[in-house]
Order: structure tokens, then sequence, then C-alpha cells
């Protein structure tokens, strides 16, 4: 039977980013056994590389088998048990996902919802900790769905002062913008390892501090998910290193390569890298005469939300992209649907070089599906 053939692809949406050769050829090496000494070698480098993209020394910092959405779940159904209160900061579609899960782990969860497009107020937050004393109060680093940054040491702060966990979710940020595990006082954060770590799709990159230690120790019930339980998980990726379920291991390999990349990059000059491509996108778009969604004091550089020019067919622009330029973006989702293009510069895809290119394809099709910027081009 004849196989559908795999394109080439600029990927430049909200994930998975571009995937350096390296990478896909770590996955190519041969398959050892999930408790091979060999293989155990390469979970420990997985390991003590994570903590450092982290900023962390917690021991409990492991891949969960799984996307993003696994690390959110694994995070959830370790923190809460049924009846246990939790305040989500929901800033778009990826707030929400967390709040459904809580939902459906029998917490009481309140949510501080801010507009889309813009942060989670802080007073706001505050006053739903101070009011509901929760255990966890959780937050998206980068909110996907709208390319909000949320600045993570005030809540942090707030979570501190009143004796709950901080919970955040850096799927979209971890690799790619300034993150502090330690310093900021994060107790739980989870990730992907198909946005800026540069890796395929099927891990998420998960680390737990001292105080949800302990609170698995005391914890009155058995957390829901035996798949994700993270007390079960330590005892395969720490000193007893057994059994629990068979690692992904060549995904495993990927993530490591991944990781090693980032380490020889080094994590500052990433971050910055992110930065100063995310600055000469924005500069450009602005200079086509789009408008972005997010306040420049709160966007985030891995993600762009740019409002559709009026009389433009979104989907059109994107198939255009894709089909002449194989270039990949994303439309909205939830109440953005058709408002917004989400553009991702994350890991390898965080180039000047890939900037230039996006925009001049961009800047064809847009004119050939009518656009006609309200002011002239700068150029
Ligand atoms: N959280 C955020 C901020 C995300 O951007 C995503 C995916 O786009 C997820 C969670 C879920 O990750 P996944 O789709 O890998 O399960």
């Amino acid at each position: 039977m004849a196989s559908a053939p795999v394109p080439e692809r600029l990927l430049l949406g909200p994930g998975p980013s571009p995937v350096p050769q390296r990478v896909l050829q770590a996955m190519a090496s041969p398959v050892l056994g999930h408790l091979d000494s060999a293989f155990l070698q390469v979970m420990d480098e997985t390991m003590e590389l994570l903590r450092k993209v982290f900023r962390t020394q917690n021991p409990l910092t492991i891949p969960i088998s799984g996307t993003g959405s696994a690390g959110m779940e694994a995070g959830v159904t370790n923190l809460l048990e049924p009846g246990d209160r939790i305040v989500v900061a929901v800033a778009g579609y990826f707030g929400q996902r967390i709040v459904e899960m809580a939902t459906r782990a029998g917490a009481e969860v309140t949510s501080v919802s801010a507009e889309w497009g813009h942060p989670v107020d802080l007073a706001a937050v505050q006053d739903a900790v101070s009011r509901t004393r929760p255990r966890v109060l959780a937050a998206v680093h980068v909110e996907t769905s709208t390319g909000i940054l949320q600045d993570l040491p005030p809540l942090a702060e707030i979570a501190r002062r009143h004796g709950a966990m901080l919970m955040v979710d850096a799927v979209a940020s971890l690799g790619g913008v300034e993150l502090r595990v330690d310093d900021w006082g994060i107790d739980l954060c989870y990730s992907g390892s198909q946005k800026c770590l540069g890796a395929p799709p099927g891990l998420a990159p998960l680390t737990a501090g001292e105080r949800v230690r302990a609170h698995l120790a005391a914890r009155r019930t058995k957390v829901r998910s035996w798949y994700f339980d993270l007390s079960l998980l330590s005892t395969y990726w720490g000193a007893e290193r057994v059994y629990h379920h068979t690692a992904p291991v060549s995904m495993i390999y990927a993530l490591r390569e991944a990781l090693r990349i980032v380490d020889e990059e080094g994590l500052e000059r990433r971050w910055a890298r992110h930065l100063e491509s995310a600055r000469m996108l924005w500069q450009g778009l602005e200079e086509l005469g789009l408008r972005l969604l997010a306040p420049p004091a709160h966007r985030a550089p891995t993600l762009t939300t740019v409002i559709v020019p009026e009389g433009v067919n979104e989907a059109a622009v994107r198939r255009r992209l894709l089909n002449d330029y194989h270039i990949e973006i994303a439309g909205g989702l939830g109440p953005l649907k058709g408002q917004v293009f989400r553009i991702g510069l994350m890991g390898a895809g965080s180039t000047p070089r890939n900037v230039l290119t996006f925009l001049s394809a961009l800047s064809e099709v847009l004119k050939a599906e009518g656009y006609r910027p309200r002011r002239p081009a700068a150029v």
C-alpha cells in the first residue's frame, strides 16, 4: 500500500516547533530495555538537564509520558484531593483546561478570569486566595490561546503569603522565556517537549518541590490517576528503579538531545534569542499595518496573536501560507476563533531568518487575499 508523503514544513504555529536533525537522529538510536543500566544512565542525564532548564534543585524532576496535558493532569491530580480548594488564574483556553481538570478531580474551583488578550489581575487573585484559602493557586505562564505572558513572581508571593502551593503551566515557555522555579518559589511546574525545547510531542517535563512531596506523603486519599501518581513514578525515576510503566525510550533519547542543545546554547542566551526574534516579528507585523492582540508589556515572546484585518479570510490566509509557502501558523481558539492568527517562534523556529521568511510570505498572501494596509508599510 502506498503511504501518504510527509512534507517538510516550517512550523511557526503554537507547537510543535521545528525539530533539529540531531534530535531526530537521537530517536533512531537502538531501543534499550527500560531497566537496562545504559538506559538508566540516559534517564539520569535527562533529569539533570531538566533541572537545569527548570532552574531547580528538585530531586523530583522527570518527563511524564504524554503531551503537555499529561503534565497538567499529573499536577492537578497529585496536588488536589476531592473537596480541596484551588484558585485558577484564567487568561484563556489553557487556564480553562486546568479548571476543567480540577473540577473532574473533585476540587472546589474558583476561577479568576481575565478578558482574553489581557493578563489576570493580581488584586483579584489576591482577593480570591485570601477569601478561599486554597491548597493550590494555578496559572499559565504563556497562555498560548492569547499570547499573554503572566508575571509569575507576584503570584508566587500571594501563594506563599497564604500557604497555598503554586502550580505553573510552562508548556509554551520552558526553554524560551525566563523561568526560575526555585528562585521564584514555584511548587510544581510542567511543560511539553514540543515547544521551546525542540523535541517532538510526547513528553511532559515536570518538577515538584519539597512542599509537594510533603503533601503527597500526607494525602488522605490515593491519587486518582494511577498512571500519573508522582509517588509511584518516583520509584522508577528515583534510586529504587522499580518498574512502573514501559518508558517511551526513543522519546527520552529525543528529549535528552534537545536538552543538550539547550544547554550548549545557554539558557539565558536562548531566552534573549526568543525575545529578539519576537521583537523583530512584532515590528514587521506593525509595519504591515497589522495590530497585535496582547499589549506590549504582557506580550509573550514565544507566541504572538495578530488581529485578522477586516475583510480578510483568516482560514484562506493560513491555507495559502501552508500550500504555497509550506509555513504553518494557527488560527484562534474559543472566542478568538476566526479573529486572530497565532504565530509561534519557539525553539529552533525562533530565528531572524524565519521571521523574515514568514513576513515576506505573509505580505504576499495578504495582498493576494485583498488586504490593503491602513497605512503604508515602512519599506
Ligand atoms: N498548556 C498550554 C499553555 C499549551 O499551549 C498547551 C498546548 O498547546 C497545553 C497546555 C496542552 O499541551 P498538549 O497539547 O501538548 O497536550
